[in-house]
C-alpha cells in the first residue's frame, strides 16, 4: 500500500479524485522534500501576511531587504521604484512571515500610477498585520495623511506605526515629528527604527512575529519570493538603470527579460530589453558611444551575480514603446497586469 492510500494522508480527503497510483509520490524526490518540509513545523509556529504600506520613498523595500538579508526588492532614491506587489518570505524555525512590499500610495498621473496604487490598496484587506511606514526625519505630509486615512477606513488588521529614518532625523525634531504622526490614526503600536543602519529593526521583527496568529508554513523553507527568477532579474536590471539615469528619465523605463538560460558551465545568460517612451530617451540610456548602457550592464551583472550566486552574462537592448505608461496593452506586455 502506498502512503497515499493510508487513512492519515491529509491530501486524500482534500483531493479525493486524484488518481491513486502506487508510487506516484515516491517518483519525485522534490515532492517528498516539500511535504516533509511543510509538515516539520513545531507547536507554537506562527505565520501570516504582513503588508508594508506607506507613501513612496519611506524605506519599505529597504526594510524588507534588511529583514530578508537579500536585495530582493528594488531600492532607489527615486520615489516609485517598487511597481508590483512583491512577496518576501522569511522562514525561521518558529515562524514564517510573508511580507507584502507594495508600491507607495500616491496620487496617480498615469495608468502605471493607477496600477501601482491599486496594487498597494489591494494588499490591505489580506494582511494579518500592517506596518505603516513613515519618514520621521520630516513632518507628515498630505500623502502620509491620505495613506493613514485609507488604512483607518479599510484595514481590519492591527496597524503598527513605523517611524523610519531615525538616523536622518535631527534629535530635537524627532519627538515633534513622531507626535504629529501619532495623531494620524489609532495605531496598535509603534516602533522607531532605521532600516538603513539596522537600529531597532531586529526588535521590530520579533514583535511582528509575536503578533502573528499560530499557523503552518505556507511556502517551502527555501523559497524567498513568489516572483519568478525572470521577474527578479528584470527588477535588478531596472534598479541599476534607475540609479544610473538619475533624474534624466525618472520613471520612463521598464525592463523585460527575453531570455534567461542556464548554460552547461554553470553560468547564467540573461538578455533583456529596456523600454523607454521616446526616441530622445533611447539616446540617453545608450549614452555616448554606448557608455551609459555599458555602465548599466556592468552594475546589473554585479547585482545579478550577487543574487543568483553564479557567473552571469547580461545583454541589454534599448527599445522605444511610445507612451507605454499610458497604454493598457503595453503595460500588460511589461508585466504590469491589473488582473494578475
Ligand atoms: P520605498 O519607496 O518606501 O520602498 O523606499 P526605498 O526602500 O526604495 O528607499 C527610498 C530611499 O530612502 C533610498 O534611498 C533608501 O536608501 C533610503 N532609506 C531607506 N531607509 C532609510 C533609513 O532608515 N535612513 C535613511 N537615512 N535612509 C533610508
Ligand atoms: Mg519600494
Amino acid at each position: 500500500m502506498s502512503d497515499r492510500e493510508s487513512p492519515t494522508d491529509p491530501y486524500a480527503a482534500e483531493w479525493p479524485d486524484l488518481p491513486l497510483e502506487a508510487g506516484a509520490v515516491e517518483d519525485d524526490p522534490d515532492d517528498i522534500d516539500l511535504l516533509a518540509d511543510l509538515a516539520s513545523v513545531g507547536e507554537g509556529h506562527r505565520s501570516g501576511f504582513v503588508a508594508l504600506i506607506g507613501k513612496p520613498n519611506v524605506g519599505k523595500s529597504t526594510l524588507l531587504n534588511a529583514w530578508l538579508e537579500t536585495r530582493l526588492a528594488a531600492v532607489s532614491p527615486r520615489p516609485q521604484t517598487t511597481r508590483n506587489r512583491l512577496l518576501g518570505i522569511l522562514t525561521r524555525d518558529d515562524a514564517q512571515v510573508v511580507f507584502v512590499d507594495t508600491p507607495g500610495i500616491h496620487r496617480p498621473r498615469t495608468k502605471l500610477g493607477d496600477y501601482m496604487v491599486d496594487v498597494a490598496q489591494r494588499a490591505i484587506p489580506d494582511a494579518d498585520l500592517i506596518l505603516f511606514l513613515v519618514d520621521v526625519s520630516h513632518p507628515p505630509t498630505q500623502a502620509d495623511r491620505r495613506v493613514a486615512d485609507l488604512l483607518m477606513a479599510g484595514a481590519e488588521a492591527p496597524v503598527i506605526l513605523v517611524l523610519n529614518k531615525m538616523d536622518a532625523a535631527q534629535p530635537e525634531r524627532l519627538e515633534e515629528h513622531a507626535d504629529a504622526f501619532r495623531v494620524l490614526g489609532a495605531f496598535a503600536g509603534e516602533a522607531t527604527i532605521s532600516a538603513l543602519n539596522g537600529d531597532g529593526s531586529p526588535e521590530l521583527l520579533e514583535r511582528v512575529v509575536s503578533l502573528l496568529p499560530l499557523g503552518p508554513r505556507y511556502y517551502p523553507a527555501e523559497q524567498i519570493s513568489d516572483q519568478q527568477e525572470r521577474f527578479i532579474a528584470a527588477e535588478l536590471i531596472r534598479e541599476q538603470a534607475m540609479r544610473a539615469l538619475r533624474d534624466e528619465i525618472p520613471h520612463a523605463t521598464a525592463v523585460v527579460v527575453q531570455e534567461f538560460t542556464e548554460r552547461k558551465n554553470g553560468t547564467l545568460y540573461i538578455a533583456a530589453n529596456i523600454f523607454v517612451e521616446k526616441d530622445s530617451q533611447k539616446g540617453i540610456v545608450i549614452g555616448k558611444r554606448g557608455a551609459q548602457l555599458k555602465r548599466i550592464g556592468q552594475a546589473a551583472r554585479t547585482a545579478l551575480q550577487d543574487f543568483f550566486h553564479c557567473k552571469v552574462y547580461v545583454e541589454l537592448w534599448v527599445k522605444v514603446r511610445k507612451d507605454w505608461r499610458r497604454k493598457d496593452n503595453l503595460l500588460r506586455q511589461m508585466g504590469y497586469d491589473r488582473r494578475g
